[in-house]
């Protein structure tokens, strides 16, 4: 064999090396206590694992800096320390509370990080809740003009005593951000992170859109929407995730900031837009507000469109969305 005819078998073998072995790479997660997921398309199945991991790894790092749960992250200094003096954080931490409390200005309110100074007294799993007592006194450190932020100095102070912030609304959202961005920097082209009710999709899925379907807020094994995506972000919020009953009535972890109650207009929520830290926002913000004012919100908002299911089960899409014949 001539060494000509040696090296085309060498590239022969090499290209079949390559494209017989790309494949889709996935791992499954519990963080954030939650379901993380990560999918992508790789021509190195060994590469593209230790990718999932990278993504894996930010969404420990962002838990671990954002986690109420955890008495050394960052958010729970603040909670201790914000409203006797201004505490030190991380820049990201301080942007991320910054988006929050632009969120509340777009909202008019509906979406407030010091949900929290109700929302801790609510443990979901225990099925406790907080005495009517309790809430009226809570509600005075409910008011996102309490929190000011110092973005030169990254530093977070509470105007008034009995004030917590909680990013819960958002914090899964920005995760599967970041995620994405981790997947795009490494020249991934088709691939999907997801956190509980948040994905963020990077490109298509070889050709094809990646289909997420929505799931029905009373029935698990029912599919109400399948929304066909490609390069972008859909959140859903429902009454359904974290919740217990009592005497008919449904508290969950979504709180209405006026009230300091569970929200109960409508029983989920989905958004899509092409940021996940936006569409997670909105569909705690949109399941606050309601059909009616959280459809004239969605409708100034151009790049997001939204569905949401009422407390009748009637489904209401934004206009550029059309309900499935
Ligand atoms: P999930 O966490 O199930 O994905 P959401 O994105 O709707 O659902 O976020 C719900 C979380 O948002 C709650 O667990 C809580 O941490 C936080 N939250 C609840 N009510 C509000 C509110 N009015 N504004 C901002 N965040 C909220
Ligand atoms: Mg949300």
């Amino acid at each position: 064999m001539t060494m000509r005819r040696f090296n085309i078998f060498l590239l022969l073998f090499v290209l079949f090396a390559t494209v017989a072995r790309a494949e889709w790479v996935s791992g499954d997660r519990a963080i954030m206590g939650t379901a993380v997921r990560v999918e992508l398309w790789h021509e190195d199945p060994r590469k593209g694992a230790e990718m999932v991991e990278e993504v894996m790894n930010e969404m420990h790092r962002i838990d671990a800096l954002m986690s109420t749960y955890k008495e050394d992250s960052e958010i729970s200094a603040v909670n201790r320390d914000a409203a006797r003096s201004p505490v030190s954080v991380s820049d990201e931490l301080a942007k991320l509370v910054v988006r929050s409390l632009e969120m509340s200005r777009l909202t008019g309110g509906a979406f407030d990080v010091t949900y929290a100074s109700a929302g801790y007294l609510y443990d979901f799993r225990a099925r406790q809740r907080p005495q009517a007592g309790q809430i009226e006194e809570a509600l005075e450190a409910i008011d996102f003009r309490l929190v000011e932020v110092d973005a030169d100095h990254s530093t977070i102070a509470f105007r008034r005593n009995g004030v917590r912030i909680d990013l819960g609304g958002i914090a899964k959202g920005y995760a599967v951000e970041r995620g994405a961005a981790i997947l795009r920097g490494n020249g991934i082209e088709h691939g999907i992170v997801t956190a509980g009710g948040d994905s963020r999709i990077v490109g298509d899925r070889r050709g094809k859109p990646w289909v997420v379907g929505v799931r029905h807020p009373r029935d698990k094994q029912r599919v109400i929407t399948r929304m066909p995506l490609r390069d972008e972000a859909i959140s859903t919020s429902g009454d359904y995730e974290r919740f217990f009953e009592e005497d008919g009535v449904r508290y969950h972890h979504i709180i209405e900031p006026a009230t300091g109650r569970s929200a109960s207009a409508v029983y989920s929520v989905t958004i899509i837009g092409p940021d996940a830290t936006m569409t997670d926002g909105l569909s705690t913000s949109v399941f606050v507000l309601g059909v009616e004012a959280g459809l004239s919100l969605l409708e100034k908002l151009p790049e997001y469109e939204g569905v949401i299911v009422d407390n009748s089960g009637a489904m209401h899409y934004t206009s550029g969305l059309t309900a499935p014949q």
